[in-house]
């Protein structure tokens, strides 16, 4: 292999710039050369290639965002799509590719490989956290991080008020980040679309936490749990007659200069990219497990499911007295 390809494709997070940067230099090791492709997917059908150097990537690891821009691609859905991708890669003589992405970025890299065979390794980057084959997604710490350092403010003010406080965090689908931040934050409650705990139940806490004197509660919510944060707030309130207030964190938790935990394993994962398609690996994703880089077949990632901790949810709820 003498030319491979980079993109960052779907949700931004935050250290997809340490994956690249990582991809670039250890092809400039390998002496291989690594052109970016711009706007993930949609750019690759357009073409949008440039040659990275070492050089192009210098003081990009402590940068949020992803300097290769990312974009959703509805034509890659299709095999019509997918084959105009493919041949503007031929084209260019890239003859694999880096997709730094979520899953379905990754079904994307399966069907180039499948239909036109195109050398393809996946590097995690999404801050839910919510893929199968790795403990830690590229984005995820920096995520947990900014949500925390929010719902500490939050807490003053909760505090000062005597106010009960429902903090909505991003996870769709996903409990992960809720869960850190509400053991890490000390919250009263945590609500994740993984946890069958009705509304009817939260009102049974809240009641029995204002029993027991508690002035203030941080109540954290997953975006995905029955209509996230507005609608809890809402029923919970008036239900049990409390001043109540909604804080929806959104997108600040997407952006932002990613940790030293993030950059490493950024650099780490977009390393391990590179050798693994030297070394005649495709379809696959590189990840982390208890500390060692595992390659995960792609299918894998979305045909299974990763599930939060049973025993972080029990210490979450042990804590919270
Ligand atoms: P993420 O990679 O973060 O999961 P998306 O699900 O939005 O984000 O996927 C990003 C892009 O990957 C989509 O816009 C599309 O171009 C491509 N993609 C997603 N799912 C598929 C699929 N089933 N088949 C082909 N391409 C896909």
């Amino acid at each position: 292999m003498k030319r491979i390809g980079v993109l960052t494709s779907g949700g931004d997070a935050p250290g997809m710039n340490a994956a690249i940067r990582a991809v670039v230099r250890t092809g400039a090791a390998k002496g291989i050369e690594v052109i970016g492709v711009r706007r993930g997917y949609a750019g690759m059908m357009d073409g949008e290639f440039e040659t990275l150097g070492p050089r192009s990537v210098a003081n990009t690891v402590q940068r949020g965002g992803t300097i290769l821009l990312t974009a959703r691609c509805k034509a890659f859905y299709t095999p019509e799509g997918r084959a105009i991708g493919a041949s503007k890669l031929k084209e260019a003589g890239i003859e694999g590719l880096v997709v730094i992405g979520g899953d379905g970025s990754f079904h994307g890299a399966h069907y180039l490989e499948l239909e036109h065979d195109i050398k393809s390794v996946g590097v995690p980057g999404t801050i839910d956290n919510d893929l199968y084959g790795t403990d830690y997604t590229i984005g995820y710490d920096t995520a947990v991080n900014t949500a925390l350092s929010a719902i500490d403010r939050i807490r003053d003010t909760a505090a000062s008020h005597e106010r009960l406080f429902f903090i909505e965090v991003m996870g769709r689908h996903a409990g992960f980040i809720a869960l850190d931040v509400g053991i890490a934050g000390g919250a009263e409650e945590i609500l994740i679309p993984e946890r069958p705990e009705s509304l009817e139940q939260v009102i049974e806490i809240v009641r029995e936490s204002a029993k027991k004197g508690k002035t203030s509660s941080i109540i954290i919510v997953a975006e995905g749990y029955e209509g996230g944060g507005l609608k809890v707030m809402d029923t919970v309130s008036k239900a049990t007659g409390l001043d109540a207030r909604v804080s929806i964190l959104g997108h600040v938790q997407r952006g932002g200069s990613p940790t030293a935990s993030d950059r490493v394993l950024a650099s780490r994962l977009g390393n391990a990219a590179v050798i693994a398609l030297l070394d005649g690996k495709s379809d696959v994703m590189v990840g982390i497990h208890a500390g060692e880089v595992v390659h995960v077949p792609l299918h894998e990632t979305w045909e299974k499911k990763k599930d939060v901790s049973l025993e972080m949810r029990e210490l979450a709820k042990t804590l919270a007295m």
